[in-house]
């Protein structure tokens, strides 16, 4: 059983579970409100143990990844929040092309040595500042390439505290920004990748670099934002459409249309989840007064009562 400390419970592996954790240093739009608990497991036993702690005592049981894609509310979360970023570390093989990696693998960590490795595949992954887990959610993807290309299969735990099995590529349903992990209760644990074997180990890491200054370059990456709020309404984008709008630069408390990127909402210092929510309302309204049609968040908001 855990038994109480100063910082929390603290589990018999010597995990602690933390009371009233501000959220707002896992998310890389740096607002949310705290966790009522919060634990950062680093193996699969202590995600069990965690997950059965929160059945046992009726809490619910959430995951974040590195963060990077989620809009968590300024009055935080009930229940149990697992932040995956210590179950991190992959394996590589150079013949093969087999690349394993744990859920909370930093995305850029693993296209950076995929491609020391001589392991074509990763280059676009560069930019985006979320974990493996996340990736294999959102089915992340940029400049051409998308996880669903190079992903075999991941390994998940049912968060109603079930027996853990694989999911293969073809039963994620992935579409775009979309897997079927959208709408089930599971943690991703690990994730496998087939990458391109044989490359040349020096172009691959000066195109990962190309990738990353075209990004860093186009985008605002120097402020707080969760990367892309809206989906394309392909084959139109939507950071054309809110440019076309005249909305950069419109700001609501500290969250500001970016006036790099009119597709990003940045934090300019004191943004809240709420300054930010209203931005993307606000935005939605003149695009539908404008053109007709509801643009959708590619952004999952936590702890929000009404849906967009
Ligand atoms: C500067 C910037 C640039 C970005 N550019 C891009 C881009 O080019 N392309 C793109 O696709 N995205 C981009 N993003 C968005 C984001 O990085 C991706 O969506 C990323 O895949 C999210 O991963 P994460 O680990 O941060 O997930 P989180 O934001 O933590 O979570 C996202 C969703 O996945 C779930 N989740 C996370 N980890 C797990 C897990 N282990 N098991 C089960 N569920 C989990 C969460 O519950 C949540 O529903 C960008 C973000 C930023 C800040």
């Amino acid at each position: 059983m855990p038994s109480f400390s100063q910082s929390g419970l603290t589990c018999p592996n010597g995990l602690t579970l933390k009371p009233l954790a501000p959220l707002a240093n896992f998310t890389t739009w740096r607002v949310g409100g705290p966790a009522e608990w919060l634990a950062e497991p680093s193996d699969a036993e202590e995600i069990k143990f965690l997950i059965n702690w929160a059945r046992k005592n009726k809490l619910p049981c959430r995951v974040l990844g590195a963060g990077s894609n989620l809009l968590i509310n300024d009055s935080g979360l009930p229940g149990l929040t697992l932040c995956m970023r210590k179950l991190h570390g992959s394996t590589l093989d150079r013949s093969s092309g087999l690349v394993e990696a744990w859920g909370g693998e930093n995305i850029p960590t693993l296209a950076r040595r995929a491609a020391k490795a001589g392991l074509h595949g990763l280059e676009w992954a560069i930019g985006i500042p979320g974990t493996v887990g996340g990736a294999a959610v959102m089915n992340a993807g940029a400049q051409g390439g998308s996880i669903a290309e190079r992903l075999e299969s991941v390994s998940v735990i049912p968060l109603d505290g079930t027996e853990s099995f694989d999911i293969t590529r073809e039963e994620l349903n992935f579409k775009y920004r979309y897997s079927r992990l959208q709408n089930e209760n599971l943690l991703v644990l690990s994730a496998r990748f087939r990458l391109e074997p044989g490359h040349n180990q020096q172009e691959l890491t000066e195109r990962t670099n190309q990738n990353l200054h075209k990004r860093t370059s186009s985008q605002p990456y120097h402020l707080p934002s969760c990367g892309s709020v809206f989906r394309n309404p392909e084959p139109l984008k939507a950071g054309y459409i809110i440019e076309k709008l005249g909305l950069k630069g419109t700001q609501i408390g500290g969250a500001e249309i970016s006036k790099i990127h009119a597709n990003f909402i940045v934090n300019t210092g004191k943004a809240s989840a709420e300054d930010i929510d209203q931005l993307i309302k606000l935005i939605q309204e003149k695009v539908k007064r404008a053109y007709g049609f509801l643009l959708h968040p590619e952004v999952k908001r936590l702890g929000f009562q009404q849906k967009y």
